[in-house]
């Protein structure tokens, strides 16, 4: 008998396996379509390889600013499709390795829960002392008439075109939406963003989601909020999207129109009904344990409650099965850094200003525009800012950064927000110049008033 049965070889489940077994567990991982998960194959990957190709082109678009020139400029989807597909499988060849060099044992096909310590994958049965459900989350289609019209298609689909259509419309403007809506609007697309609610990017700090609706106008990406798609048809070669907006119905002509409203978690086949695993809205319910309402069987990343996103399946995984082994971790889902990969880039880690005024935290807020910093401006890449929200007593709680390379800049928040270091901490490390790192340590000092490079506030 094994230890531990994975189901699901994503960021949660395959993080999961190695990390067991580097606490000495006999691991088995149950994988029915490819290694990796949506995060390799149709997921974070795949569109930060686009991401990669679409910064090409918007720099390419603004070759005047560094006084170079270039003539005939093309750009070739399906050439880019190949890049993507090259990237993914190899790392998908290089997590088989890895799991291959841990030795842990992967069973290809899809797995169904007979009862704990039993599964079932293509007629053979496993049996382990418990089981681990890490089988993620798929595309929610929304019950629009017309959804299922050819040209409708999902994020999955999308990675897959291999011409750039003339118009995009997209039906969401959260994350995935609006990183779409970015890189094919540098792809040579007419793009409209239609979103039911009153703001883009659902919980974010609500003045880096203001700025980020001013650069997406700049880059002529049509946004509509407030917009609830009711209907979409077909007319002749165009896919015509009709909403309700704020000021009466929207009509938008599409070539493609993506769904990009959100995701939902996939537990299809694994027969949790007749194990009585108790779900909430389709999420498996777990304990501080990660296990469920049935002894024995655990579950960590998209298809349980929080965050969906691949970091956060990885920890959830690497502290489900540190807990098993007796050790004594938690997830720190107050510090979860997210990011969104659009023009500019969007990374944020812990409370934004709504959430601190929310929980009734006597806060305070520093700044610093990327406009005032010197490598940004070498960079010509001066939209954005940082903005650091400091409770009382100085401890950095939140850090929202809209600009160039902000999902690197997060990682020093995220170590700060973390360990609850202070606003001194901060001051008292050195940044080395020039470096885009100078306008983080600028905003917060600006907490204090401190900030050199700002004028004076009186
Ligand atoms: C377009 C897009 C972009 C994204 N970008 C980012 C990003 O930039 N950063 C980020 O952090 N997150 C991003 N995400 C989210 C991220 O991909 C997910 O949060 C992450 O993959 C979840 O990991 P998981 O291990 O829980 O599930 P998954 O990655 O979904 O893996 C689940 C695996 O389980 C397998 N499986 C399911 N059922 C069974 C079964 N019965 N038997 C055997 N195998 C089974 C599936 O085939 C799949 O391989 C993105 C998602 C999308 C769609």
């Amino acid at each position: 008998m094994k230890d531990l049965i994975i189901i699901g070889g994503g960021p949660g489940g395959y993080v999961a396996a190695i990390r067991a077994r580097q606490l000495g567990m006999d691991v088995v991982l149950v994988e029915k379509d490819a290694l990796g998960g949506t995060c390799l194959n149709r997921g974070c990957i795949p569109t930060k390889a686009y991401f990669q190709n679409a910064t090409v082109l918007q720099t390419l678009a603004k070759l005047s600013e560094y006084n170079a020139k270039a003539e005939n400029i093309s750009f070739d989807l399906s050439g880019a499709r190949e890049r993507k597909n090259r990237i993914v499988a190899k790392l998908v060849s290089g997590i088989r390795d890895l799991l291959k060099g841990y030795r842990v044992e992967v069973v290809k096909g899809e797995a169904s829960i007979v009862e704990p310590g039993r599964v079932l994958v293509d007629g053979e049965e496993i049996a382990a002392r418990r089981i681990l459900i890490a089988t993620g989350s798929e595309p929610a289609v929304p019950p629009i008439p017309g959804v299922d019209l050819p040209g409708v298609i999902t994020s999955d689909e999308l990675l897959e075109l291999d011409a750039v259509p003339q118009r995009l419309s997209v039906i969401g403007g959260g994350v995935i939406g609006i990183e779409f809506a970015c890189i094919f609007n540098a792809f040579g697309s007419r793009v409209m963003v239609l979103e039911s609610m009153p703001d883009l990017l659902g919980a974010m700090d609500r003045e880096i989601v203001r700025r980020m609706g001013v650069y997406l106008k700049k880059q002529k990406i049509e946004v509509h909020t407030q917009a609830g798609v009711e209907r979409i048809e077909r007319q002749g070669s165009t896919l015509k999207v009709v909403a309700r907006g704020k000021k009466g119905t929207i009509e938008c002509n599409a070539d493609i129109v993506l769904l990009a409203t959100g995701r939902k978690p996939f537990t299809r086949g694994l027969g949790l009904e007749r194990l009585g695993i108790s779900c909430e809205r389709g999420f498996i319910n777990v304990d501080e344990n990660y296990e469920t309402s049935v002894p024995g069987i655990y579950a960590i990343g998209d298809v349980i409650k929080g965050p969906m996103l691949a970091h956060v399946a990885s920890e959830e995984g690497i502290v489900a099965v540190e807990r098993m082994a007796g050790l004594d971790r938690r997830v720190d889902y107050d510090a979860i850094p997210s990011c969104v990969f659009s023009f500019p880039e969007i990374a944020t880690v812990g409370l934004s200003q709504e959430e601190a005024q929310s929980r009734g935290i006597d806060f305070k807020v520093g700044k610093f525009l990327f406009a005032a910093n010197g490598k940004a401006l070498a960079m010509g890449e001066t939209d954005g800012m940082v903005k650091v929200i400091a409770d009382a007593g100085d401890t950095v709680i939140g850090v929202h950064i809209i600009g160039p390379h902000a999902s690197d800049l997060i990682q020093e928040a995220s170590v700060i927000v973390k360990n609850k270091l202070k606003v001194s901490d901060v001051i008292g490390t050195v940044h080395p110049h020039p470096t885009l790192g100078e306008a983080f340590l600028e905003a917060v000092m600006d907490v204090k008033g401190r900030s050199l490079h700002s004028l004076p506030k009186v």
